[in-house]
């Protein structure tokens, strides 16, 4: 069924797009979906107005079609503006709570749409989305919740780079989408998969701290890669989010799989944003804290000033949850020292050009050690990282950096060493080293 008039609601035009027959009685049994396309102007500004118009009724069309098949709910799809789609949805359920079952079905909904591509002239894109959901029985009569809803998703952070009207930036955008749309159409067919290096005890062979798991695509001849540049594409282009928790899903299926493990995962300071999106892995680890106490969440100091709160934010809610955080590449970030102590990591990694730059000389020296001084004035535990020869280890073990990553000591491989000693009838032996327990390091002892 497809009409189109247009409606006032909260004093806002919205226009009906599509609508799924609609039941008898709705009473009390709504609830609202606000979704933006975030990238809506950035698409604009690269590929032309044509292209943003038929994108935004294409989204339209692919929702209204996806809640119509295999969902267990439907609704009527507004045009909220350029950029917004609304979605009143019914028949959640008995009621219309969102509960956890009817949240993961909408965030389901959301990331089908986000990881499938649209096609504009020869390109490929994809849409970064921010979404909101509100029921009637959370906050009352369908006019409020809808407002509940739109507000939400007003306050949400845009995730990506802002966009700009000239032909150098759409360029740069349009090869960025080129190069991110090919990393999701491999994450989609399962592609991509982690690569696992260990951060080892300098001083002791056998002691590993952790595993920590590094994106890998693999080529048509089967040979892993790295896709670091295109993961700086989805960052810049807002649509790091989806890759980073499927990164995250893998692991946490890997810690299921092995519970003596403890493994890493790196997720982009852009995606520590506590959204809805994350609902469905806090759950995973709220019901199993086993889990989270395992895994260590390892973000680059790269978050763009302003979102530091976001992040911390985001830290105290996964740590409530038992994980612990990393900050990675520690030295090369924008982030101020002041900023970096307000997020109390339980664990600071030095990047690996300082180890470089203490080999070649002294005042490469100097800066690495005042860097470990202030590593470990931020987090019990501090790890070294590009470890390639003995002489590298050998100075950074006169710092008293004793865990150490590195090709010289453990390169990224596809083994899994876990899954080998459980062959074995082993158990891999893995140490707390200094790592705090998980919940006995406080939040945030300097308020930002
Ligand atoms: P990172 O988290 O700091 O990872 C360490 C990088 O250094 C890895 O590069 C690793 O292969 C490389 N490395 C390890 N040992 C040595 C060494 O001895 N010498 C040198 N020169 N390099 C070494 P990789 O795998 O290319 O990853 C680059 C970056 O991409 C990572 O830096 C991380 O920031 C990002 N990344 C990787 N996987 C993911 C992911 O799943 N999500 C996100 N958001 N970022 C990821
Ligand atoms: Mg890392
Ligand atoms: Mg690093």
């Amino acid at each position: 069924m497809r009409s189109s008039y247009t409606s006032t609601n909260c004093g806002r035009r919205r226009t009906l797009v599509a609508s799924a027959p609609h039941p008898e009685a709705v009473d009390g049994d709504l609830a609202f979906i606000v979704l933006r396309i975030e990238n809506y102007q950035h698409i604009v500004f690269a590929y032309g107005k044509d292209a943003g118009v038929a994108i935004h009724a294409e989204f339209c069309s692919r929702i209204i079609n996806q809640l119509n098949d295999g969902y267990p709910f439907h609704g009527a799809v507004y045009a909220g503006g350029e950029s917004d789609v609304e979605v009143e949805i019914w028949g959640i359920l008995e009621d219309s709570h969102l509960d956890r079952y009817n949240i993961a079905m909408l965030n389901a909904l959301c990331e089908q749409i986000a990881m499938s591509s649209f096609t504009w002239k020869r390109h490929v894109l994809h849409v970064a989305i921010s979404a909101s959901f509100v029921s009637e029985q959370e906050v009352g009569r369908s006019a409020r919740a809808l407002g509940h809803a739109r507000e939400a998703l007003a306050a949400a952070p845009i995730i990506g780079e802002p966009p700009q009207s000239n032909p150098v930036w759409a360029q740069s955008y349009r090869h960025d989408m080129e190069v991110a749309a090919k990393l999701l159409a491999d994450l989609d067919r399962g592609e991509i998969v982690l690569s696992w290096q260990p951060i080892c005890h300098a001083e002791d062979s056998e002691a590993v701290l952790y595993h920590e798991g590094l994106a890998r695509g693999i080529d048509a001849s089967g040979q892993y890669y790295c896709p670091t540049e295109a993961i700086q594409s989805l960052e810049r282009l807002g649509l790091i989010r989806i890759f980073d928790q499927r990164m995250v899903l893998n692991v946490l299926a890997e810690l299921q799989a092995y519970p003596s493990v403890r493994l890493g995962v790196n997720i982009s300071a852009r995606s520590a944003v506590l959204d809805r999106w994350w609902d469905e892995i806090r759950a995973r680890l709220a019901a199993d804290p086993g889990l989270a106490s395992r895994l260590i969440i390892e973000i680059t100091e790269t978050a763009p000033p302003g979102a530091i709160a976001d992040v911390r934010a985001f830290m105290g809610e996964m740590r409530r949850l038992g994980c612990r955080f990393a900050l990675d590449d520690f030295g090369t970030g924008y982030a101020s020292i002041q900023h970096l102590l307000t997020l109390s990591p339980d664990i600071v990694k030095i990047a690996s050009i300082f180890l470089r730059a203490g080999d070649r000389g002294q005042r490469g020296a100097a800066v690495l050690a005042h860097l470990e001084g202030l590593a470990r004035a931020l987090a019990p535990t501090v790890v070294v990282e590009g470890v390639e020869t003995e002489a590298q280890s050998g100075l950074a073990r006169a710092l008293g950096l004793v865990w150490q990553q590195g090709y010289g000591l453990g390169p990224p491989s596809s083994a899994r060493p876990w899954a080998a000693a459980r062959r074995n009838g082993r158990c891999l032996r893995e140490t707390d080293g200094d790592l705090p327990a998980p919940f006995q390091w406080e939040v945030g002892f300097l308020n930002a």
